[in-house]
Parts: structure tokens; C-alpha cells; sequence
């Protein structure tokens, strides 16, 4: 009996914690996923290098 994880196919992470996203809280930088709240942090920390690019907002 092989039981081989899967749960990282097809789920998200959050490139701010690195853990998985909820499909409710998750917005879209670029090509990478992050928690909105995660994503705003990183903006306010890092605003001058993004230069305000904003956040595609997830909605599924
Ligand atoms: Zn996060």
C-alpha cells in the first residue's frame, strides 16, 4: 500500500507563510498566491519596492 500525499496538487500556497490557501481569503500577485491579509502586510512592508502594483482579487 503506497498512500502518496496529494494535497498539495492543486492547492495553493500562500507565498507570504508558505501555507495552504482558502478559496475565500486568497488573492492573486502576479502568478503567485498569497492570504489577503498576508498580501497586505507584504505591501505595507515592501510598498516602495512593488510600487503600490496592485492585487488581482481572487474570486472564484
Ligand atoms: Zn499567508
Amino acid at each position: 500500500m503506497q498512500n502518496i500525499d496529494d494535497d498539495n496538487e492543486g492547492v495553493a500556497k500562500c507565498i507570504m507563510c508558505g501555507k495552504p490557501l482558502a478559496q475565500l481569503e486568497k488573492v492573486k500577485y502576479r502568478d503567485w498566491w498569497a492570504h489577503a491579509e498576508c498580501a497586505q502586510k507584504g505591501l505595507e512592508k515592501q510598498v516602495d519596492q512593488f510600487n503600490r502594483t496592485p492585487f488581482i482579487l481572487g474570486s472564484a
